[in-house]
């Protein structure tokens, strides 16, 4: 897609730090790492986000972040690794091609911070959420 930035990285017109390329899918290190070793997976072809691209395509790129999570444990000596994408700009997407970050962990202070506030209100809802959820399965 013009004008997007992993697009360009991923046809060539944008330089990168590559680790992974086949024919469908692209890993690079994040320019702005998060923890040393912070990957990014994505696949050649422009889909916005995870939930618009075709499942072939997702397993394919999720099977290059599950070998690279696995070699940022034996090679970077990592002893832990988070795996996440990040859907619309609301949940924190900023390229909006599809990508799962790979993050080596080797702390809990280290580079990353997930944190989840305690919303006592949902709790009391779950049985609500839940049909909500299972009426759209
Ligand atoms: P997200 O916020 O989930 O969309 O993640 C986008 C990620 O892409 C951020 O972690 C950026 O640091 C990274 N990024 C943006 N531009 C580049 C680039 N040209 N090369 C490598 N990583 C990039
Ligand atoms: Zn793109």
């Amino acid at each position: 897609m013009k004008d997007c930035v992993f697009c360009k990285i991923a046809n060539g017109m944008l330089p990168s730090t590559k680790v992974y390329e086949d024919d469908d899918v692209i890993a690079i290190l994040d320019i702005n790492p998060a923890t040393r070793g912070h990957t990014l997976v994505m696949p050649k072809t422009h889909y916005d986000n995870f939930l618009s691209t075709p499942r072939e395509i997702l397993t394919k790129v999720m099977i290059v972040a599950q070998r690279l999570g696995q070699i940022a444990m034996k090679q970077l000596h990592a002893r832990g690794v988070n795996i996440l994408t990040n859907c619309y700009p609301v949940a924190g997407q900023s390229v909006l091609h599809f990508h799962v970050h790979v993050i080596p962990r080797y702390d809990t202070t280290d580079g990353l911070q997930i944190s989840m506030k305690d919303m006592s209100e949902e709790k009391i809802n779950l049985p609500t959420i839940a049909k909500e959820i299972t009426k759209g399965m």
